[in-house]
Parts: C-alpha cells; structure tokens; sequence
C-alpha cells in the first residue's frame, strides 16, 4: 500500500516536474521569440535627422510595414522610405504606429527638442504690404491666390505617393540675409514668424533648384511676386519667391542643382533676396536644418 502510494507519489512529481520543465522551457522560447521578434523591428527601422521643432527625420522602413500612423493620420511613404518633419512650434511628443502585414502593431513615442528662434525688426515696409487690403478687388486677388496655392498644394503635392527627393542643395550660395522662424515686427507691428530662408543676392543671380521633384505651380502672386512651388513627393515640397524671372513651366521635371530662374524683388519685398521655403505637408520646416541633415556643412 506504502508502496503503492510512494509509486503514485513518484509518478506525479515526475508528471508535475516533467510539466515544469516544459512549462518554463516554453516560457523561455516564448521569451526568446518575443526579443528576437522586437529586436529585428527595431532593427529594421532606421532614423536619421533632427528630431527638433521645424527639423525633419527620415525612417528607412521594412517591406512588412504596409502603414504608417503619425498622431492618427496616415503618411504616404515610398522606396520603403518616409519623411517626418515638424514645425516651427510643433507640440513635443508625437504618437508614431507601425502596422505590419500580419497585423502586428509597433509603437514609438516621438520625442521633440524645443527650438527658441530670434525677434526681427523691419522697419519701411510700404503699407499696402503689411496692413490688411481694404480695396475689393486687392482683396479678391489675394483670397484668390492664397486659394490657388492651398488647392495645389491639397490635390497635387499632399496626395503624391511617389519619392523624388534624395538629396539637398542650397539654391544659390550668397548671403543670409533673415533666417527660419524669427519674430517678425515690421513697421511695430508684430507679424507672423518668417517661414524660410532669405538670401541677399543682385537681380539676375541664377537660382537652383533645391532637390530632384516636379513644378506644379508658377505665378505672379501680390505677395510672393514671381515664384516657383516645386513637389519633392511624399509631402514635400519647395518655394522660390519674389523672383526676377521663372525658368520652368508647370509640370516640368527639374533635378537638383538645375536652374529654374533668377533673383528679383516681386511682390512683398524691401529688396533683392530669394525667400527659399521646404515644407512637409503644410508644416513648414528650417530648410538649413534639412540641410544639415544630409551632412552638409552651415553656410
Ligand atoms: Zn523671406
């Protein structure tokens, strides 16, 4: 009987030794797997840039990604590539998903580097550039023109899939003349912050295209003057401003380095410069910034 019981005592310690065994080696792989599973995630995306108000970062994504969530809104990317930029007082932490084929999910938080930008003063601005059209038809000009350029930019360059964009250049090396983000007082008055780069240049100085990408816009604006809006795909984009001359035609490709027009000083402008713009969807970006992303030296 002793026996008996010692024999079923045995046997079930071996069963319940024998299930902890397999119990913790299954733990184990499961652990195993799981690290592997998340250390080839994380692996296989790649962030480069500045992750920093009015910066820019570029993620190298794997094949298996077949979405990508920024705070809720889905971002086009292309050639398992996918720009992320921010503005110049973007909130600090962004919520960024991936959603892979087998409907796996990975998280990331974004966290943002705070920028603090200068206070600019201009003074002898002419009026009817800084105060508020009164006169009806300057009025309807430019709702007009700030309609053309908002609907190009929804229907042309945000929805645009494709990746023309590999590389920077700065578009003309000369003086800068007013930099990315600083407060603006002109005549007293505090305005909008400047949303590019101006560059001191004669009229007649050749201007390059900044990046590989398309036209999809040249005009004669009130405020812009002669400029050039250039789609870089996959949300970004470029403008060249007040300019003396406009070397492309909507819908032409242009490379990088290629001419695309001249210095001038159309429109809202105290004198000769090019005002130089990068954008990422509607969140315009230090396009100094995206230049120092690519390992180029500040000029
Ligand atoms: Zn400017």
């Amino acid at each position: 009987m002793n026996n008996q019981k010692e024999a079923n005592f045995s046997f079930c310690s071996f069963i319940s030794n024998f299930s902890n065994i397999f119990f913790v080696r299954l733990f184990v792989i499961i652990l195993f797997l799981t690290i592997l599973h998340k250390s080839i995630y994380a692996k296989e995306i790649v962030y480069s840039g500045n992750a920093i108000q009015s910066g820019m970062i570029k993620l190298e994504i794997p094949e298996r990604v077949k979405q990508l969530i920024l705070d809720d809104k889905e971002l086009n990317f292309s050639q398992n590539i996918a720009y992320i930029g921010f503005s110049r007082s973007d909130t600090l932490v962004h919520h960024l998903q991936f959603v892979f084929n087998d409907g796996s999910i990975k998280e990331e938080i974004l966290q943002l580097e705070e920028r603090s930008y200068d206070i600019q003063k201009i003074e002898n601005i002419p009026k009817k550039y800084v105060e508020k059209p009164k006169d009806e038809e300057l009025i309807n000009r430019v709702n007009l023109e700030y309609q053309i350029i908002t609907d190009v930019r929804k229907n042309i360059i945000y929805p645009n899939k494709n990746l023309y964009f590999i590389d920077i250049e700065q578009p003309l090396v000369s003086r800068i003349s007013s930099v990315f983000g600083s407060q603006r007082i002109i005549n007293g008055i505090p305005k909008r912050p400047h949303f590019g780069i101006d560059y001191a240049a004669k009229i007649g100085t050749p201007i390059k295209n900044c990046a590989d990408g398309i036209v999809v816009l040249t005009g004669d604006f009130f405020y812009n003057g002669k400029f050039i809006l250039i789609d870089h795909g996959v949300g970004l984009s470029s403008i060249y401003i007040h300019l003396d001359e406009i070397q492309v035609h909507i819908g032409q490709k242009v490379e990088k380095g290629e001419n695309i027009g001249t210095v001038g000083n159309t429109g809202k402008s105290t004198g000769p410069h090019l005002h130089w713009g990068f954008y990422w969807y509607e969140k315009a970006l230090d396009p100094l910034l995206i230049w120092e992303m690519f390992g180029k030296e500040k000029p």
